[in-house]
């Protein structure tokens, strides 16, 4: 079977809500492994937006905004199925040649209790775990988006 499937989203709204429905689903997971999201695509075209459905969507209430000033952020979720901890990672201030060992993303991706998204992955691509969900965001539209979901 085709391992990919695309949405169109048509306004920020949406792009929240397929986060908050996948996150529903990630939460309801067997919890064999962490769950991992490699977030690709350029600056606006939502991946942050999807980031704050799918805290939602884990019943997170703070406010989650681009780590800008912090790589990475922790917010500890508990829903009916399942606890745990959502990393939001961006790696896209290492751009100009930071080292991503001291997050210590070995031993994130291997609690299976957590959930990870990544924003700007492909500097952290030789230590995402191989079942990564990917994730690619396009701008098609002044309020369009092309997201694409991809299985290993
Ligand atoms: P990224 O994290 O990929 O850089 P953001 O989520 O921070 O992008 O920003 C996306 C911008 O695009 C926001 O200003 C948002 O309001 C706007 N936007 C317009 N249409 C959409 C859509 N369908 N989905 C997501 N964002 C959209
Ligand atoms: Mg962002």
């Amino acid at each position: 079977m085709d391992k990919k499937i695309i949405y169109i989203t048509t306004s920020p709204g949406q792009t929240k809500k397929l986060g908050f429905l996948l996150a529903q689903a990630a939460a309801s997971r067997g919890n064999a492994t962490a769950f991992v999201m490699a977030l690709g695509g350029d600056l606006g075209a939502g991946k942050t937006r999807f980031v704050q459905g799918f805290a939602a969507g884990l019943g997170i209430k703070d406010a989650v905004a681009s780590p800008t000033f912090s790589i990475m952020k922790r917010y500890g979720f508990k829903t009916k199925e399942s606890a745990g901890a959502f990393y939001h990672i961006d790696c896209y201030r290492l751009r100009s040649g930071g080292d991503l060992a001291f997050l210590g993303l070995d031993g994130i991706f291997n609690d299976p209790a957590n959930i990870a998204a990544i924003e700007w992955p492909e500097l952290a691509a030789g230590l995402l775990p191989k079942n990564t969900l990917r994730l690619n965001f396009e701008v098609a539209g002044k309020n369009k988006r092309r997201i694409s979901l991809k299985a290993a």
